[in-house]
Formats: C-alpha cells, structure tokens, sequence
C-alpha cells in the first residue's frame, strides 16, 4: 500500500479530476471511476477494485507512489479526466479505462481485470461529434459525423438519421445507443458492461472489441412495410363499381423468400383479383391469380430508404 499520509481534499457527491497540480493523487472510497481517453499523463494504479475493466493493458508496475494529495468523503462516482502525472485509486468498486487512458496500468489489486487487446478505437481521443459523460443523461442527435463516446452508466443516445459509418465507443454500463438512419456501418467498442447499441434495419453494426461482458449489438429486421408497395385495404379502397384487377401484397412469417432462395427479413406474398365490385365489394370474381412470394432483395418495389422521401422514411421505419 502507498503511503496515504498526505493532505486530504474531503469531498461529497461525485468528483471530478480534471487540472490536478499535486501528484500522485489519490482517489479513495468511490464507487465507479471511469477513466477518459488521454486523461492521465502518467500511470493509473489500482490498489484495490472489484472489476477493471480496460482497454489500457494492465501490465504497469506496480511500483509504490507517495501520494501528495488524498481526495476521499462521501463519494459516489469518479470522473478522471487531466491529470499531469499518476493515480492511485483505494477501495473503489468498478473502474473502467478507456484506450490511451493511461500512459499504463498497474491493476495488481483488482480481483478480476477485462481487456481485449484486439482493435482499438481509431477515432480517440478528439474525434468523436457527440459526447456523454456522467450519470442517466439522454442526448438526441441527427447524422453525426464519425462518432459517439459515452462514458458513464446509464446514459441513453439516440441518432436519427445516420448517413455514414460511425463509431461507437462505450465506457461504462447500463448504457443504451439506438442508431436509426438509411446508410452506414456502424462500429462498436465496449469497455465496461450490459451496454446496448441498436441500429436500425437499413443499417449494419458489429462489436469491434468488448473489454468486459454481457454487452449486445443488434440489427433491426426490414419491416415487410419496405416492400409493401399497395396494401389490401388501399387495393380495395380504390374498387368503387365496376370490374377492376386488383394487386397487393400481404406480409408473411416466412424466413427465406421462395422467390429468389434469399435468407430474408421481409417476406411478402403477391396477390391478385380480377372482380366486378361495388363500393370496394367482390360480388363477382373472375380470376383470383395466384400467389408469388418476394422479399427486399428481388422485389421490384423494396424501397431503399434512399430512395424515399422524408416521409416515407419515416413511415417505413415507424
Ligand atoms: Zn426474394
């Protein structure tokens, strides 16, 4: 153990580390430390955590810092975000180090350490459009450039829009991003926990690099509406007197299209009817067709949102 026989800074609530002149300091008795890209010029020495969870390789020594300044109290959670020189945490629960964090990391105390020392986010520290820091924010955003930092728990991102790849970098838990949009890949890094990130179904998005656990990425499915082009009820809505063939389709539950062999999300069955009416009404019918199947890669009518209006967009994926 350092030797914590320094000055106390007595503090409540959560803190902030951000401009400390007197180093080593030390951070005691918090609950979560999240610790942000490029915060530390110097080494980040936990004496004792519950879970690390970091994408800083824990291999710093440990070597034994004299602390020159104690920051301790009440505290609830810890936000490190400039600091000329080392860190030493005591008796904390959880810390989560983002990429390049550090200069190192010496994690000997912690009773378990998560880290994937595969890719690392590119766009770290500065290029990132919308940041969120902290605890239970919600932030709105519409067609950001190149990327979303969350650092925290339980903070919920929402993108409309999406026009471009993005990517996302989660420093916490409980955290929540949902992406909608018509174009882009979307790439995700966790470090921390039970985070989610959702895109929407004209989107693609996979994990990158997960330094912890139990964290999700999904795609939503196209709806059948994208390859709807004339609902039933509209077909028949336009049946006033007279004969009239009519087309439409209806979704289906099915999860290969028997049309073109694809693995698909939106299924549709086309429909015919060639029928005397009256007021929307079959009371004669010539020929009710047959059935045929497609699906948002051979029909004719999927309408990449692209090619939608602001409207239809919005429609399609209601
Ligand atoms: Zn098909």
């Amino acid at each position: 153990m350092t030797d914590w026989n320094a000055p106390t800074d007595r503090q409540s609530g959560d803190v902030r580390l951000s401009g400390e002149r007197q180093t080593p300091v030390g951070l005691g008795a918090t609950e979560d430390v999240f610790v942000a890209p490029g915060s530390i010029d110097g080494t980040l020495h936990v004496e004792d955590a519950e879970y690390v969870f970091t994408d800083v390789p824990a291999n710093g020594t440990a070597s034994d810092p004299t602390v020159r300044k104690a920051i301790t109290g009440d505290l609830e959670d810890g936000y490190v975000e400039d600091v000329p020189g080392d860190v030493v945490l005591r008796n904390v629960e959880d810390v989560f180090v983002a990429h390049e964090a550090a200069n190192a990391l010496d994690a000997s105390g912690a009773e378990q350490v998560f880290h994937d020392d595969g890719t690392a986010p590119t766009a770290v520290p500065d290029g990132f459009d919308v940041t969120l820091s902290g605890w239970q924010h919600a932030r709105e955003t519409r067609d950001p450039r190149n990327g979303i930092l969350i650092r925290g728990a339980k903070n919920d991102v929402h993108v409309t829009e999406a026009s471009r790849d993005l990517t996302v970098y989660i420093i916490g838990w409980d955290n929540e991003v949902r992406i909608e949009g018509h174009d882009g890949d979307v790439t995700v890094f966790f470090v921390g926990r039970d985070n989610e990130v959702r895109v929407g179904p004209y989107l693609s998005a996979s994990t990158a690099a997960e330094s912890g656990y139990d964290n999700r990425v999904a795609v939503d499915p196209i709806p059948p509406e994208a390859v709807i082009e004339t609902s039933k009820d509209e077909a028949f809505d336009h049946a006033t007197i007279g004969r009239h063939k009519l087309t439409w389709q209806e979704p289906t539950d099915k999860e290969w299209c028997p049309n073109c062999g694809s693995e698909a999300d939106a299924v549709v069955k086309r429909r015919q009817k060639d029928a005397f009416f009256v007021f929307s009404v079959a009371i004669r019918s010539y020929d009710d067709g047959g059935v045929s199947y497609e699906c948002e890669h051979c029909s004719p009518h999927a309408v990449g949102p692209v090619s939608l209006s602001e409207d239809e967009r919005r429609n399609v994926l209601r």
